[in-house]
């Protein structure tokens, strides 16, 4: 079935099915990058998601938008903001990564 050039990839395994369609230069090159297109998703539907709970008043993670039912901690600071557990690893592995 033909897909249409508006719809958005849902998954790394979509992703990699539309890649084999391409030249192998391309395919390299779109490979490489299929993590970090992945990741700019994520980062949008998080976006979204928090400015929803936001406006719903409901706490969440600043920068996944887990709220405190879906993280195992939520950590609050003084603005209204929150990090979750797995976004502390996260910035832990990132500062570990760059040391
Ligand atoms: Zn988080």
């Amino acid at each position: 079935m033909p897909r249409r050039k508006t719809e958005k990839v849902k998954n790394r395994e979509q992703m990699l099915d539309m890649f084999s369609q391409l030249d192998t230069v391309a395919q390299r090159f779109a490979l490489r990058y299929v993590d970090d297109l992945l990741s700019l998703q994520n980062l949008e539907k998080a976006t979204e998601k928090i400015r929803t709970l936001k406006a719903t008043g409901e706490e969440c993670c600043s920068f996944c938008g887990k709220t405190s039912k879906e993280a195992n901690h939520l950590i609050a600071a003084p603005d209204g903001a929150y990090i979750c557990d797995e976004c502390v690893k996260m910035c832990t592995q990132v500062l570990e990564d760059n040391k």
